[in-house]
Formats: structure tokens, sequence, C-alpha cells
């Protein structure tokens, strides 16, 4: 069968060799065709149509260090899939062997020492719903189908950040299989050049197999949801957005949405469609302090709906899943800010107006807090000026209707990038960036990573990522 080897060029991969790796496997081989290889293959967004050579659904270090090892030897691409939510679709590679990391979820907290281990295929639930057993949490992301792997490798950001920092800032070790099929532990005193560089520098170094991460006492009730006005309605929240934000400690996060309205029970059938503004809020301090900051926002104006309560905190981590289901085609541009300024609340407006579909929104997260405190070099992810997050994310459903959709979220973004501090999540980049804007995103970072990835996979085996060059 046709294979592309690690430069990019097509091969034949021998039935021998590939029955070889069946037997020494203990989970299962997908070939094209076979039960599990679509739904391994697919990833969150539906741009992305990549079709692997071979799917092995790892179930332990073991099947990783083969399938490297098997890499290696054959000269294959390799490919690995955390929860497949990367929007640029880095899972997945035309030709590769993939790595489908799906069996690896399993989760052990130690309570005491407030650290859980995660295996790396663990998706963002899966870690909350451990960890709150305890009472305890990590600073993970918004959406809990999002898989652990791509997005701390990246950074990660959630409603912990403002008082933890990034996801990446949190991890205290992690265990990896390097190019040479090595299990290495990396963490502040083990191997901390590769520590560093895997705490922002994207899955550049070796395939990860677990990672601990630091607890914090968070929940289990917390106070947190979402109130939703008319859009008319949109300068005025925006204003109010503007000043809590300013003045909230880091036990509340604050974000603003501008969206069609979805199709949820907590809003007025007749307002499902048509545009709103919606503040979401979570407080992950006490809930008594909780009612108390979100009160301006639920006694402000008349709001079409209102579901800011006491909940419990996995709950809450769970509440944007409806609105970001896997299968439909998505596209987003996203910046750094600083500061939200009246004039970048004009455009946002403006452009939030003429969304092309009913799943498209423009969305400012709220990040400030410990990731300022930190020094530039602590970790690749780097941006440590950055205090809130814009992203303008368009999604629909039909491939005649991408044009029109990429081109709004453009439009938003060429108009909107003047407010940005010049940094750019690296996670959150579509398939087109240029290779100018993915090197700004990886930040001030990008030459000591080159050095990191010389000594650590010198040939470049690991590139089906936003990929640093060896040096
Ligand atoms: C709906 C949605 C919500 C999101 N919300 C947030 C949020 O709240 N906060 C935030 O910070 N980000 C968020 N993101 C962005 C998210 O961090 C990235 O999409 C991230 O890449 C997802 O990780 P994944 O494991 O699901 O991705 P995948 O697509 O599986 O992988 C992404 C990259 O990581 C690499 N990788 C995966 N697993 C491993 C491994 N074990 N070892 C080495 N490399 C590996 C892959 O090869 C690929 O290059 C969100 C994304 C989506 C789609």
């Amino acid at each position: 069968m046709k294979m592309q080897t690690t430069e990019g060029r097509e091969a034949e991969l021998k039935q021998d060799a590939l029955d070889g790796l069946r037997m020494r496997l203990r989970g299962p081989l997908f070939l094209p065709g076979e039960a599990g290889h679509e739904e391994s293959r697919s990833v969150w967004n539906a741009m992305i149509d990549r079709k692997p050579a071979v799917v092995a659904r790892c179930r332990g270090v073991a099947d990783v260090i083969t399938c490297v090892q098997f890499a290696r030897d054959n000269d294959m691409l390799l490919s690995i899939k955390g929860g497949g939510h990367n929007i640029a679709g880095l899972a997945a590679a035309d030709g590769a062997l993939m790595l489908d990391m799906s069996l690896m979820r399993g989760v052990w907290v130690d309570s005491q020492k407030k650290i859980a281990h995660a295996q790396a295929g663990c998706l963002l639930g899966d870690v909350d719903r451990e960890t709150q057993v305890h009472g305890l949490a990590g600073v993970l992301g918004f959406v809990s189908a999002t898989g652990i792997a791509g997005l701390t490798l990246g950074g990660g950001f959630g409603y912990l950040t403002r008082r933890w920092g990034w996801t990446s800032d949190n991890v205290v070790g992690m265990d990896l299989v390097t190019a040479d099929a090595r299990l290495v532990r990396a963490s502040s005193d083990e191997n901390a050049d590769l520590f560093w560089g895997l705490r922002g520098g994207g899955g550049n170094f070796g395939v990860v197999t677990g990672i601990d991460y630091a607890l914090y006492p968070v929940g289990p009730e917390v106070v947190g949801g979402v109130v939703a006005w008319p859009a008319s309605e949109a300068p005025k929240v925006l204003e109010l957005y503007r000043t809590l934000a300013e003045k909230a400690p880091p036990e509340l996060t604050l974000v603003a949405l501008m969206r069609p309205a979805p199709p949820a029970p907590w809003l007025p059938k007749d307002w499902h469609g048509k545009p709103i503004i919606a503040l979401l809020a979570c407080c992950s301090g006490r809930p008594e302090d909780g009612e108390k900051l979100v009160a301006p926002i639920k006694s402000f104006g008349k709001p079409i709906g209102d579901v800011l309560v006491r909940r419990p905190y996995a709950q809450m981590q769970s509440l944007l899943d409806a609105t970001q289901p896997k299968g439909r085609r998505y596209y987003w541009k996203s910046e750094y800010l600083s500061r939200i300024e009246p004039a970048l609340c004009e455009k946002a407006i403006e452009h939030a107006a003429r969304i092309r579909s009913p799943h498209s929104a423009v969305i400012l997260f709220q990040i400030a807090g410990a990731l300022n405190q930190l020094e530039e070099g602590h970790s690749p992810v780097g941006n440590r000026d950055a205090r809130y997050v814009l992203n303008i994310t368009s999604a629909w459903e039909k491939e005649d209707e991408d044009r029109a959709n990429i081109e709004w979220t453009r439009k938003a973004w060429e108009d909107m990038k003047r407010f940005s501090t010049g940094g750019t999540y690296v996670n959150f980049l579509t398939e087109d960036e240029s290779a100018e804007r993915i090197a700004t995103a990886l930040g001030k970072g990008l030459g000591r990573l080159a050095g990191v990835k010389a000594k650590w996979d010198p040939g470049n085996m690991f590139r089906t990522n936003r990929n640093v060059k060896p040096v």
C-alpha cells in the first residue's frame, strides 16, 4: 500500500511490515475501509479531510514506542491525534501512520500532593470529572471534548487562567516517547530544556504519553453561566463588560459573545437565530462572593435569558459544548489584546451584525492575571502581555457556504487586528495561516525552541504540528 515518507514522498509500505506492526500492538490497527479508520481520521473541523495510510489506536506507552520505532524503520510520516480539536486539523496527515491516543484516557489524582496524572488521550472533561471528586481542578479550557495534549502543548487557557496562568504554566511534568523511541521524563529537574519546549512548543519533540498537572481547590459549586440581551443593547453591554472586567478579581472570568441566538432552551424560541449579545461569567471562588460579583450583570437592563447561577464546576466546564459540535465547517481568526478599547467594541458590533451563519460569533475572552506576572521566557507560550483574546469564529454546515463565511471572518479580522498586542494564539491558527504568522504565534522563544528541537528531534520526525525546524 501507498504511504508518505517523512519528507513527503510517496513510497510503498510492505504488507509484511504492516502485519508485523499489527501483531506487536496491544491496541487495534485500522487500514482504510476497516471499522474504526473513518472515526479516527475524522477531526472536529469538517473542512479537513486528510487520509492517513494506517491508524494505530494505541493502548499504552509500549504501543506508542512500537509505532515510533515502526515509523522510524520505514521512514514513514507520523501524525498524532489527541482530541482531534485542532482547527487546522494537525492530527491528520495524508499517507501517514496516525497514532490515535483515544484509548489512553486514564486519570490518577493524588489529592495530598494536589497533582493529577492524565494520559495524553484524555479530553478536558475526563480530567475535570476525576479531579472534582476531590474538590480540585486543573487549569483547562472552555469546551470539554477538547484534547488535553494539543491544548497544553500550545499553552491553554480557560476559566482558571486568571488565577494560575496558562495551562502549560501548571504542568509539573510530562512523559514523552522521543524520536529514537525512548520513554523519557520532562520536568524542572529532568531534561529541563525539553520541559521548557513542551510547555508551548507543540508536539515538536515527541509523543507525549502523560501529563502531570498542578491542581487547586475549586468547586464543587461555582457561580457561573450566561446572561443574554438583544444585540441592540450591545454598546451598553460591552461598556459594562469593559468596566467590570478591568476591576474584576482573578476569581472572576468574563467573556463577551456576539452571535445569532442558539436554539438553547433557556432562550425564548422567538429569539432563536436573532442577533444577541451575551456575557459569560465564571467565579471560581466562594459562591457567596461570586453572587455579589455577578450582581451588576444580572441586574443590567432587560435580559432575554439568564442562567448565571450557582452550578457544579464540571457543568460550567461543558456549558459551551453544544455550540461547538464535531463535524461543522470552521474558520477562525484570533488576536491577543492588552485592553478592551471602545473603538474595538464598535468594530466588534459592526462585524457581528454582518455574521453569515447562525453558528458564528465574535468573542472576547478575559485572561489577564497570573500569566502576566511570569517572565516572557518562562515558557515558549510567551505573550505575557496578553490580557484578552479576540476570536472571530465562523461555523457553518455546507461546503458551498465556505467562501462567504471565510470572507466574513477575514474582513472582520483585517479590520480589528490593529487592536492586537501583535501576538496570536498558536492553537487558534487555521490551516491557511502564513509561516510568518506561525512564527509570530510561537513568539520570541522560536530560536530557543529550534535548539531544543535540534537536540531531541534532529531529523524532524515530529512535523505534523506547528513545526519548528531544527538548527
Ligand atoms: C471547540 C474548541 C474549543 C476550544 N477551547 C479552547 C480553550 O478554551 N482554551 C484553549 O486554550 N484552547 C481551546 N481550543 C484550542 C485547542 O487548544 C486546540 O485546538 C488544541 O490543538 C486541541 O488539542 P487536541 O488534542 O484536541 O488536538 P489534536 O487536533 O488532536 O492535536 C493538535 C496538535 O497536537 C499534537 N498532539 C496531540 N496529541 C499529542 C501527543 N500526545 N503528543 C504530541 N503531540 C500531540 C498533534 O499532533 C497536533 O499537532 C479549542 C478548540 C476547539 C475546537
